[in-house]
């Protein structure tokens, strides 16, 4: 399976990582024979997602629809709050205390995010 990259901070999220993922595919209506599209699959890691919920709404249609959608999952569970917070905290372990001979810790490998 191809990993996958959040759609807005290029964040690669691996098969099992927590995120959001939208599907969309498109289909002829009313039209012989039906066609219909591939689905694409598009995702956001948790941060995004909050941060995007939690921001205006965004300009154009498509995207007003994937807000909308979006902001039902954050709205709706903390769940996905408490996963963006976790990934947070990693990211600030991730960085130096000051002070110190200021050689910054290194992610070794995948799954430094796992939680
Ligand atoms: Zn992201």
């Amino acid at each position: 399976m191809e990993n996958l990259y959040c759609l807005r901070c290029n964040r690669e999220l691996e098969a099992g990582r927590k995120s959001v993922a939208m599907y969309m595919f498109a289909q002829t209506v009313g039209i012989r024979p039906r066609q219909k599209s591939a689905a694409q699959r598009i995702c956001f890691c948790p941060q995004c997602s909050v941060s995007l919920a939690m921001g205006p709404p965004p300009e154009g249609a498509l995207n007003v629809a994937a807000w909308n959608m979006i902001r039902e999952l954050v709205g709706s569970d903390p769940a996905l709050n408490q996963a963006a917070w976790e990934n947070l905290r990693g990211v600030v372990g991730l960085l130096p205390a000051t002070g110190t001979d200021g050689v910054p810790r290194r992610a070794s490998g995948e799954g430094y995010f796992e939680f």
